[in-house]
Formats: C-alpha cells, structure tokens, sequence
C-alpha cells in the first residue's frame, strides 16, 4: 500500500486556444481544493508561460513531453533545461499516444525519465496495455516491460509518479472498473518491491488514468493502491477537474 500524498494530473493535449486557457486558468484559480492533495496541469508548450504567470501556485504545471537528451539540432523539440528554466516543475512522459501515434519506444521513453530528472524536472511516467494485448493476457507482461525501461535510466524513483493507463480506456469513454484498475496498480507495487526496493514501492505514487471523471472518480480513489489520477477530456473543464482533485479519500 502506498504512503504518498494524493496526485492529480491534468492532460489538456493539444487543446485549447490562449482565450479558453484563459478562462480555464480562471476557473482552476477559484477552486478550493483539499490540503492533502498536489495538482498538476499540463498545458500545451505554447501555453506554458501563460499559465505559469497567472495560475494559482497552489497548481503546479508540467509539459507533456521532453528532448531526450540535451537541447540543440532538434527540430521542433523542447529540451528539459528549456524546461526547468521556464520553471516548469514535471514532464508526463511515456504517454499512450506518443507511444502509438508517434511510435516511441521504451527505451527512449526510460531515456527521457533519467534526463528529464537529472535536470530537476519530475515526471509522470506513463505505461499501460492496449486492448489486444489485454485481451491475450498481457496485461502485466506489458506494463512490467515499460516499468522495467523506466528502471533501467532513472537513478531514483522519488520525483516520478507512475501513471496506469490502459490504452482501451483513454480517451474512449470506457473507464476501468476500480478492480480492474486496483489489480494492475497492486501488481506495479509489487514490481517496485521486487524490481527496485521495498521504500520506492511504498513512496511511489501509482495515479490511474483513463476516462475518469466527475461521476466515476469517487469509487476509483476508494481502491488503496489508487493515489490519484491522470485526467485527460475532463481536466479541460475546471469544476470537474476540481471534483476529480477533490475525491482524495
Ligand atoms: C490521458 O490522456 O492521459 C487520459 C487519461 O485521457 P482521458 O481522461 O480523456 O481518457
């Protein structure tokens, strides 16, 4: 069971204009949320400055990917020193449609957590099975062999959480069911244990992400290795993101 605090994350993607991250800056600044609780918005790069200049430092902000390495001839890249001198405190990385959209690797995804850390940015480290490889029993095969390409490059676990979202249930409507979601979250805990250390698995955060919403993310957050959540659609609205925020139990 884990020890860390509750962690919600917003993904807004590729969404938004500057006048609706102005409106949803404003709604997220009203919220009230629970002490026991840190929050992350992760705004489009463009946006980034934006948000960090008239957010809530309640609210920390993350970028929705890094550079795997250090910054120069990339082409349309934003490297994690661009990052953390924007002030820019996390990175989701690993994230299911970089994966298969834009085909990254695991490897190259590990490589990126440990550069990324190394420059003080943290990270969401994303991992999580498609429905095919669900549907043929692989579901811990899969997410072991991602955790596992995350382990190899980072030198510590302390500044990444890990976010559990099966590729099925993101973006689609079809959220997991709180067993279904426990049980791969109960098995990545294990994995800490046996795989890095008894402490990272205690400490770690295991946040699930994938359809959740207003409605559906009381029941989740009831499960005792849910610590929180990655919220994609409904981080766009803030009274709902604030809901989902508020569900620490
Ligand atoms: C995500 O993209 O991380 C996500 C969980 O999206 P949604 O909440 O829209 O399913």
């Amino acid at each position: 069971v884990g020890t860390g605090k509750f962690f919600v994350g917003g993904n807004w993607k590729a969404n938004g204009t500057k006048e609706s991250v102005k409106k949803l800056v404003a709604e997220l600044n009203d919220i009230k949320f629970e002490d026991d609780v840190d929050v992350v918005v992760a705004p489009p790069f463009i946006y980034l400055d934006m948000v960090l200049n008239s957010l809530t430092k309640r609210i920390e902000v993350s970028a929705q990917n890094s550079w795997v390495g250090k910054g120069g001839a990339f082409t349309g890249e934003i490297s994690a020193e661009q990052l953390a001198d924007l002030g820019v405190g996390w990175v989701i990385l690993g994230h299911s449609e970089r994966r298969h959209v834009l085909g990254e690797k695991d490897e190259f995804i590990g490589k990126k957590a440990a550069y990324a850390l190394s420059k003080g940015v943290k990270v969401m480290a994303c991992v999580g099975e498609l429905l095919e490889e669900r549907e043929a029993g692989k579901t811990f095969e899969v997410v072991f062999q991602q955790l596992k390409a995350y382990a190899d490059e980072v030198p510590s676990w302390t500044d990444v959480v890990i976010a559990y979202e099966p590729v099925w249930a993101i973006g689609t409507g079809k959220v997991a069911t709180p067993q279904q979601a426990q049980e791969v979250h109960e098995a990545i805990r294990g994995w800490l244990v046996d795989n890095v250390s008894p402490e990272a698995s205690a400490q770690t955060r295991i946040i699930y992400g994938g359809s959740v919403n207003a409605g559906n993310c009381a029941e989740l957050a009831k499960k005792e290795d849910i610590d929180g959540f990655l919220v994609g659609g409904a981080s766009l609205k803030g009274p709902d993101f604030g809901t989902i925020c508020n569900s620490v139990t």
